[in-house]
């Protein structure tokens, strides 16, 4: 028999190789399954490094001798292979508690129901510029597990979503941000309390010498602080400053400390929209308890270059602008999207609708939207939620065709968005396909 402890995951994606990766890395025994079919890339990567695998089903009896389990965050807890390994009392936690368990670097952890992707990705770019040796992992490219096997950084800055945080047991982030609660994912979660919960669980064993990153002016997250133990130093980010806040806009200047000090002006920003002075703030508060300095972060903030597929300037033809939104998959990223518009707006939405509640666009629909194209397999919702307000609503079948009807119905000094609010899953594989056949589309005009 084997000394080495047995170390199973579940799931072979980013998540579950990297896990295997570090595993092997740690002298586990490792054995990896797979529900579904596992992707060529990990397939070879599981093979190249003679770690054991099964694709196609799960074989219970060589999962219920694990000593320890790793399960990937697609994973719902319902799943029969989690009742079967909970029956027999074995700890099942996620990758990012089992990679966490391997360093002791300093952690910048991000969450939120938007903007975790693009304020993970600012903080590093200010992290960068200030020449910390850093990482980047988490839901953003790869798994956290697998950067703590390949190297050694002194900081990690994660992007966590909801599903990740959910398996953790003494994963403690150095900071944490948590950028805004939004209803989204109630079909896993089964209620909104549950859902503030999960997210939540990112301060959940932070202590006095940790830090909490929050936006001050959401109920969803303030109503849970009232009722939260959250033992680590709290910092808040808001638009209007008040006494709960370190950080605001005044006179369109992004101020420090209330108000003693301006920052910089919004203008400066790289990123445009709403949303990202809340995302931009947010990493400043981090950079600010890392010590970087003011002419560092203006500097980062300055030239950062956005994330594809979130408010992605794509290109301006015969004067009209195509902006590619394609990561919107819900309403308030939608909403935030609108807002930032200063054009009229030929607007692509639609696809798989989680529960959209349209009638929250109305206002911003009215003010700069001229015409519709709905950008889905079944469109009757959004029909009925703008045919009062938009009279020009046309139905589409494909990227290509959204782009030819969106420039027809364009003139120079509109822009055309495609900002869905919806996942795309009825047309294309994924936002990202939608995203890049909608560029391709553009580029072709
Ligand atoms: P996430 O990783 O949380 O999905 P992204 O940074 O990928 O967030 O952005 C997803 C979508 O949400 C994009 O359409 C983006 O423009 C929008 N968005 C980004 N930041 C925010 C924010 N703070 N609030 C609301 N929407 C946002």
């Amino acid at each position: 028999m084997s000394s080495k402890k047995r170390l199973v995951i579940l799931g072979a994606a980013e998540s579950g190789v990297g896990a295997a990766m570090l595993g092997i890395k740690k002298d586990f025994d490792v054995f990896v399954s797979d529900t579904g079919p596992i992707a060529d890339r990990f397939r070879n990567q599981l093979t190249a490094n003679q770690i054991e695998f099964e694709e196609g089903g799960h074989s219970i009896s060589k999962i219920t001798n694990a000593d320890l389990i790793v399960k990937s965050p697609g994973i719902p807890p319902t799943a029969q292979v989690i009742t079967e390994v909970l029956r027999v009392n074995i700890p099942v936690i996620s990758e990012i508690e089992f990679a966490f368990r391997f360093t002791d670097s300093k952690i910048i952890g991000i969450t939120g129901t938007n903007g975790k992707t693009t304020t993970t990705a600012l903080i590093y770019h200010i992290l960068k510029k200030a020449d910390l040796n850093v990482g980047l992992a988490g839901n953003i490219g790869k798994s956290f597990a697998r950067v703590v096997a390949e190297n050694k950084n002194d900081y990690y800055v994660l992007e966590l979503s909801s599903f990740q945080l959910d398996d953790i047991d003494t994963f403690r982030p150095y900071i944490a941000v948590l950028l805004n609660i939004t209803p989204d994912h109630i079909d896993r979660y089964g209620s909104m309390e549950n859902y503030v919960n999960s997210k939540f669980r990112i301060a959940k064993n932070q202590q006095a010498t940790d830090h909490f990153i929050y936006w001050s002016e959401d109920k969803n997250i303030t109503g849970k602080l009232k009722t939260s133990q959250i033992r680590s130093q709290l910092h808040g980010f808001s638009q209007c400053c008040n006494p709960d806040s370190e950080i605001c806009i005044e006179n369109n200047q992004i101020i420090l400390n209330n108000k003693n000090q301006a920052l910089m002006s919004i203008f400066d920003l790289a990123i445009r929209g709403k949303h990202n002075l809340y995302n931009g703030m947010a990493a400043t508060v981090a950079a600010k308890i890392l010590d970087i300095k003011n002419e560092v972060i203006r500097q980062s903030l300055s030239d950062f270059q956005s994330v594809e597929h979130r408010l992605e300037k794509v290109n301006v033809v015969h004067g009209v602008e195509f902006i590619n939104d394609s990561k919107a998959t819900n309403i308030n990223s939608t909403w935030y999207a609108l807002e930032s518009m200063d054009k009229p707006v030929v607007w692509i939405v639609g696809g798989i609708d989680k529960g959209n509640d349209y009638s929250m666009l109305n206002e911003l629909v009215k003010q700069k939207v001229k015409a519709i194209i709905c950008l889905g397999t079944d469109n009757r919702k959004i029909h009925k939620a703008f045919k009062n307000i938009v009279s020009d609503i046309t139905d589409v079948a494909s990227a290509e065709e959204a782009v030819q009807v969106a420039y027809s119905k364009g003139k120079k000094g509109d822009v055309v968005l495609l900002s869905p609010a919806c996942a795309s899953f009825d047309l294309f594989k994924s936002y990202e396909d939608r995203g890049w056949q909608f560029k391709n589309a553009v580029k072709a005009l």
